[in-house]
């Protein structure tokens, strides 16, 4: 059985599911206003990790993850940038995938976008305005807290101490400060949408409640995201949810911070760092293990040591992948424990493993038992037993592609010659010479590299 820590409980649960053998699973996603920085990269990746090892076990998994493409930071860039909240939504939305596949987080099988969903929560809003379980101030709706009787549930601590909280937005006309805004009244040169009580956009919180339920249905089984929207965003869409008398998620996950040195990584803190510089620098998949050699709840910490350290570890690996000629796993391909049968020893460490995972998740332990099966297969190697040493080092690298991280066995740096004409193909189109980027383009793709375009210049990889 299937276990995780459930935040309501405040426990480590079975993952029952409501329909056998599937598992609907909604995750907060990115509002797409700017770079992704290293928080959006963990929370991913977590995710991506569970889902993964939940489909190794057999979940037929839905993974529903939603782009917020309206909001105020995306209204004040586009202000500010002189353009449309559309090219600003769409052009971070294009830097998410593009990080999304460089790290190797599986596309999810539904990507609502919350301005596809504004009717469907305009009816909520109605419906809440007429059981008076919202009411209408100067700037907007609001949800009225003290209808839903255990409000603050998933905060897990006394209302009283998270009055404080800057998260929660101040107003005098409130009833209360920890109403929330369901809707905003447009300004003046604001995107818009129509509605019975007034025209205007939807509130985050709204969106996320009607893209969840909508997609996956009453009682879906597990919400997830970062530890910094249990309280208000996941209450929020929780008291909605009680509000609609809609059973909502049986089972919430939540994923630890990102430390850079000792702060919280979070943006209101100022400590911005984007995911993207931190690809520049390192190997995506230096990153991937990086975050599961922690526990998913706790803390990690990204330093230039950290990521070396793992960049080391994972050197390991593909001496190993290129030792045994291992096949890579990872992308958009998905590993199930039905694909290989293994006998002893590698059978042993995939039983052993599949237990440490399947119980919350314990991938700093299973990496561990991981790490000294590569030790091991090489020793067996070195003593003759060529056979039991390929099938541990082929058990190596399944369950590592259950969790989504693939070993190498070629080496793919780029030669000088490669990134010659990376940097030949960057000044043709800074000089708007499009036949010869599009010409250096063709010879980098015949070179076997994938290229890719960003705000950084040409970026090349294999696939
Ligand atoms: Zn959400």
């Amino acid at each position: 059985m299937l276990r995780l820590y459930d935040t309501i409980h405040g426990e480590v649960r079975d993952l029952a599911t409501r329909d056998p053998g599937k598992l609907s699973m909604y995750v907060c996603g990115p509002t797409v206003y700017d770079l992704p920085h290293l928080g959006h990269g963990r929370f991913t990746l977590v995710w991506d990790v569970a889902r993964r090892w939940f489909s190794f076990r057999g979940l037929d998994v839905r993974y529903v993850s939603n782009i917020t493409d309206i909001d105020d930071n995306i209204i004040n860039r586009a202000q500010r940038e002189g353009t449309t909240e559309s090219q600003v939504a769409s052009t971070y939305e294009n830097e998410w995938w593009e990080a999304m596949s460089r790290i190797g987080v599986a596309r999810p099988r539904d990507v609502p976008h919350a301005t596809q969903y504004v009717a469907d929560m305009v009816s909520l809003i109605e419906s809440f305005l007429a059981e008076d379980v919202a009411y209408v101030i100067s700037d907007g709706v609001y949800f009225d807290t003290s209808c839903v009787a255990d409000y603050g549930l998933l905060a897990g601590q006394p209302l009283d101490s998270l009055r404080a909280d800057p998260t929660i937005e101040a107003s005098q006309e409130k009833r209360s400060p920890f109403d929330f805004a369901l809707w905003k009244f447009s300004k003046p040169n604001e995107p818009v949408w129509s509605a019975s009580f007034g025209d205007g956009r939807p509130g985050w919180h709204t969106e996320c409640v009607v893209m969840s339920l909508g997609l996956l249905g009453d009682g879906f089984d597990l919400h997830c995201g970062g530890l910094d929207l249990k309280f208000p965003h996941h209450e929020n869409e929780r008291a909605q949810a009680q509000a609609a008398r809609r059973p909502f998620a049986q089972h919430w996950g939540h994923n630890g911070w990102v430390m850079v040195g000792t702060e919280k990584m979070s943006k209101s803190l100022g400590n911005f760092t984007s995911l993207t510089d931190l690809l520049e620098r390192t190997d995506a998949r230096a990153y991937r293990l990086l975050v599961i050699r922690s526990h998913y709840r706790s803390p990690i910490e990204v330093s230039p040591a950290t990521v070396a350290d793992a960049e080391r570890a994972l050197a390991r690996l593909d001496t190993l992948a290129r030792r045994f000629e291992l096949p890579t796993f990872g992308g958009e391909q998905f590993v199930t424990q039905n694909d290989y049968v293994f006998s002893g020893r590698a059978k042993d460490l995939v039983t052993s493993v599949g237990v440490l995972l399947d119980e919350d998740l314990n991938t700093p332990l299973a990496v561990g038992e991981l790490f000294d099966a590569v030790s091991s297969a090489n020793t067996l190697a070195d003593e003759g037993e060529p056979v039991e040493a390929a099938q541990l080092a082929l058990a190596v690298a399944v369950v590592f592609g259950a969790l989504g991280l693939a070993v190498h066995s070629a080496v793919h740096e780029p030669t000088r010659d490669d990134q010659a004409l990376v940097s030949a193909r960057d000044d043709a189109r800074s000089a708007q010479n499009w036949a010869e980027a599009d010409r250096l383009r063709d010879e980098l793709v015949s070179r076997g590299w994938i290229v890719e375009d960003s705000a950084g210049g040409t970026r090349i990889r294999r696939g």
